[in-house]
Order: C-alpha cells, then structure tokens, then sequence
C-alpha cells in the first residue's frame, strides 16, 4: 500500500496530504524508518509546555514539529513542482538514483 514510502529521505521536499498542513510543503528533517515516520519542517507544529531548563530558564510553551505519519505525505518533484510518485534508475556507475515517473527528472543531486 505505501509502496513508495521507502523513497522518502532526509532533506527531500515533500507534499503533506492530510491533516491540519494539508497543501503545504515542507523539508524532512528525520526520518523514522521504524515507526514509518516523518519529521518535516514547520509541519505539524505543536505547542508544548516545558519546564524550566538550561536552554530555556523561564521554561513555558515552545513549538516544535511532531511527527507526521508517512502516509500523509508525498515527495515533490522540482521540475514539476507538484507531488510525484519515484522509480528506482541503476546508473552507469551502478548507483541507484530516484526518478520522477512523470518527467524522468534525477531526485537524487
Ligand atoms: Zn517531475
């Protein structure tokens, strides 16, 4: 069903498909390979109330991102500027790159 999940890395642009960040794009930060979950910035930010600690004395609310479910998102293409779906490409090298499936543009720099 996620057939494509795999294909999502660190610092790749993705699509968020559901959720109050529906439409919006942001930038993996982490991704959780077990939990089949993403990190993605100014996605999902959450307040949260914090105790006083060293970084931040006077403690209260920060918001961070929260991990978003891999479902819920989909890489972006730079050239078609819209979420695509990627294939696998061996190259003369023997390195694996991903492609868009829509413009056979190189994911991978
Ligand atoms: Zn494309």
């Amino acid at each position: 069903m996620f057939r494509d999940k795999c294909h999502i890395k660190k610092d790749d642009k993705v699509k968020i498909l559901t959720g109050k960040d529906k439409g919006k794009i942001g930038k993996v930060l982490k991704v959780d390979r077990k939990n089949d979950r993403l990190l993605v910035e100014n996605i999902n930010v959450v307040k949260r109330h914090t105790k006083p600690s060293a970084q931040n004395r006077q403690g209260g609310i920060v918001e961070s991102e929260a991990t978003i479910s891999w479902s819920n998102a989909m890489l972006m293409c730079n050239k078609c500027l819209s979420p695509i779906r990627v294939q696998m490409k061996q190259l003369d090298d023997g390195k694996k790159v991903r492609i868009c499936r829509k413009c056979s543009e190189v994911i991978d720099a």
